[in-house]
């Protein structure tokens, strides 16, 4: 369990103001020109050696991530802060920009530093109206106290910090589909490579990274790469905002150690499963996008990047969606089908004929109107879209179907037999 004294966010709630001030006093802007001061290599250095991965979903590095970025340039370089948070499931970003303003500001300046950076861009998801107005607010005030701008923080450093509100598409949180957007054009993700750290954001240099990401690195800096890498197990180090919703007695999103057990972090924080822990139907651990897990797997399961990979499924953006016993475990699936459907660009034929077509079947195999052969073309039909697509939509689509083919398979078969024995039998009023 993290201790008081290791947490991050210790504003997470909202219980004290986002301003200026409020932040300060939490530590936040605390000796920034002094970090600025040492140079680009020992920012990069720092990060890698306390181990962060992006907090994003794909669990990167977040050091060796930005040691990517050219060292002699001939123009300007980006940092894009990805805060679309879209992923069904997962509210923790929403939470650090309405209350915890200026540690992603600060972040955004030091990360900025790291890679050379003159000017930082933060896209927001559209839905996020007051979270928008929050940053906004922060931003202005940033700047009015000279901790932006020219010689940011009095460190002799120029750097500028806009904030951009998108109009409210899932695609737009895949991170060139983010620059697509950012650009002014369809948020239609681009072929890698180039990656963005060759040509991003107007053809420069880009990093993106995620709210968390780039919120948590002044406290890293600060405390030491060290303090960082001492909490939760190897290579899966640090803390970790996750957030819990579904069939547990109090939904919250909560910062922990990484690593927690799944039932130790839904008993100490949420109230525990609804119905005790032997109600418990499945989890899905991070964000719609991943595989689910069922009650057995969920038992002795840790809330981290290789333990969730090792189970078959993954930590992504730690959204924990809890599904008791009273789910109708093949009808939430298909709803997420018809989510992923909905929000495919159309790009690549896969993706789009192939989301709509994961739909039509789930939406049959949720009714049992389907036969049992169909179990295994649904699942090939995943398997065309998997890794045959320009970004991983294809594969957030293809992923919870094959969870629940292969930890559901008897449901579905069940449903299918009853379906056809009720075809079968003659209506009791003839
Ligand atoms: Fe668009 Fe889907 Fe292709 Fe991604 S995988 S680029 S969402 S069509």
């Amino acid at each position: 369990m993290l201790s008081d004294k290791d947490r991050i966010f210790t504003n997470l709630y909202g219980e004290a103001h986002w301003g200026l001030d409020e932040a300060t006093r939490r530590g936040d802007w605390d000796g920034t020109a002094d970090l600025i001061g040492k140079d680009r290599e020992w920012l990069v250095e720092q990060m890698k050696a306390s181990g962060l991965r992006g907090r994003g979903g794909a669990g990167f590095p977040t050091g060796l991530k930005w040691s990517f970025m050219p060292k002699q340039t001939d123009g300007p370089v980006y940092l894009v802060v990805n805060a679309d948070e879209s992923e069904p499931g997962t509210c923790k970003d929403r939470e650090i920009m309405r209350h915890e303003p200026h540690k992603l500001i600060e972040g955004c300046l030091l990360a900025g530093v790291a890679m050379g950076c003159t000017a930082g861009y933060i896209y927001i998801r559209g839905e996020f109206v007051q979270e928008a107005k929050v940053l906004e607010a922060a931003i202005a005030e940033a700047y009015d106290k000279g901790l932006l701008g020219k010689d940011a923080a009095g460190s002799g450093y120029d750097y500028e910090l806009y904030l951009h509100r998108g109009a409210g598409a899932y695609i737009c949180g895949e991170e060139t589909g983010l620059i697509e957007s950012l650009e002014g054009k369809k948020g239609q993700p681009r072929l890698k490579p180039p990656f963005p750290a060759m040509v991003g954001l107007y053809g420069r240099p880009t990093t993106v990274n995620n709210v968390e990401t780039i919120a948590v690195a002044p406290t890293i800096l600060r405390r030491g790469p060290a303090w960082f890498a001492g909490i939760g197990p190897e290579k899966n180090v640090g803390t970790k905002v996750f957030c819990i919703s579904g069939h547990v007695e109090r939904p919250c999103t909560v910062e922990e150690a990484m690593g927690i057990p799944l039932r130790e972090l839904l008993d100490r924080h949420a109230g525990g499963v609804r119905g005790g822990w032997d109600n418990l139907l499945a989890v899905i651990p991070g964000g719609s996008s991943v595989p689910l897990l069922t009650k057995e797997t969920c038992d002795d399961m840790k809330m981290d990047f290789d333990s969730l990979r090792a189970a078959g499924s993954g930590l992504g953006t730690a959204g924990v969606i809890v599904m008791d016993k009273s789910t109708d475990i093949v009808r939430a699936i298909a709803r997420l089908s018809k989510f992923y459907m909905h929000e495919s660009c159309g790009q690549c034929t896969p993706c789009r004929e192939g989301t709509g077509w994961l739909w039509r079947m789930m939406t049959r195999m949720a009714e049992g109107r389907a036969k049992v052969e169909e179990i295994d073309l649904l699942w090939d039909v995943t398997k065309e879209i998997e890794g045959h697509t320009i970004c991983a939509l294809g594969d957030a689509a293809a992923w919870p179907v094959q969870g629940l083919i292969r930890n559901f398979r008897p449901e579905i078969e069940r449903r299918i037999r009853d379906y056809t024995e009720r075809a079968a039998t003659p209506l009791a009023a003839e």
